[in-house]
């Protein structure tokens, strides 16, 4: 598999205190990889460590194949876009104006894409509209904009979503998925809601005191955490005679309540239920299993 980015054994100091301790991780092409960690457990260090503001203590990572000790690091490090914490953007300036000035920054030969570049991130109409006149929505869209200048093939993000309301969070989640589908770039994003990455990432990678825990895919994830409907009736024992006949999977969790793994149609369930002589009270279905194995991997709070 070709690897985008890969980290090996990186470590970061701030004198005695380890904010990276020997961490590991690979960022497969064509991905959305999704990494997460609670707070202070790494996620901008190491990002700020591959975008270069900072240097690793010990160890390395690769960027494209090229290591972080190499002179062509620099040039790797040009396909890829970041924002790392805040967007950098003029306040003072508009849409249109802050992506010219970041294409001066990169010396790039003509303003070519910067209209195609507010399209793709839905800030075609702001015309004259000062950045700082923005909502928090399109001021982080402008700052992915600014990121996109010079047309990279990897992008960075950290904490995409923090901060932003509803409406906000979907405009850049479609952000992201179109920029990974039409435009095959592949994505870092960092974030400590696992339920929202979990809405576009296609791998994961879950950081805790500044080392990688476990790294597996979203098939993998969605594996080891199964949806499940949580059944409660008037009696457990006629319950599990009816799933038994079914063939379906299942736990019984107590009296009155078991946990089944399989899609069930509820009105045979209700009515198989009934000529046990037992009541179906509720189906829910239950999600949160995805949190859970974040806080079993991570130990709790
Ligand atoms: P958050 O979600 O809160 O941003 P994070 O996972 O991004 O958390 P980091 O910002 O990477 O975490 O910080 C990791 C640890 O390193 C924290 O304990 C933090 O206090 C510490 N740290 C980060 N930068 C410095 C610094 N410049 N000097 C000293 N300690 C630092």
């Amino acid at each position: 598999m070709d690897y985008v980015l890969t980290a090996n054994s990186l470590y970061k100091s701030y004198g005695s205190f380890k904010a990276l301790c020997g961490l590991n991780m690979r960022v497969p092409k064509g991905a959305i990889y999704g990494l997460i960690g609670k707070n202070g457990a790494g996620k901008t260090t190491l990002i700020r460590l591959i975008c270069g503001l900072q240097n690793p203590s010990l160890g390395c990572y690769t960027l494209y194949g090229i290591g972080s000790n190499s002179s062509k690091i620099v040039k790797a490090r040009r396909r890829m876009g970041a924002v790392v914490e805040t967007p950098s953007i003029y306040l003072d300036m508009s849409a249109e104006e802050n992506l010219k000035e970041q294409y001066r920054v990169l010396g790039l030969p003509s303003f070519e894409g910067i209209s195609e570049l507010l399209e793709l991130v839905g800030l075609e109409n702001t015309g004259k509209k000062k950045a700082k006149n923005f909502s928090l929505g399109m001021r982080q869209r402008l700052g992915i904009a600014i990121a996109l200048c010079g047309n990279p093939d990897f992008l960075v993000l950290d904490e995409p979503v923090n901060g932003l309301d509803p409406q906000g969070i979907v405009e850049i989640r479609e952000l992201i998925l179109r920029l990974n589908r039409e435009k095959n770039i592949t994505v870092l994003i960092s974030s400590h809601i696992l339920s929202e990455l979990s809405k576009l990432a296609t791998h994961y990678g879950f950081i805790d005191g500044g080392r990688m825990i476990k790294e597996l895919s979203a098939e993998e994830l969605d594996a080891a955490c199964r949806k499940c409907m949580r059944i409660e009736v008037t009696k457990a024992p006629a319950l599990a005679r009816v799933l038994d006949g079914m063939g379906v999977e299942y736990k019984i969790l107590s009296e009155t309540e078991a946990d089944v793994f399989a899609k069930l149609n509820v009105t045979a369930l209700a009515n198989a239920l009934a000529a046990e002589g037992c009541e179906l009270v509720s189906v829910t279905e239950r999600d949160e299993s995805l949190e859970s194995y974040y806080i079993n991997l991570v130990g709790g709070n």
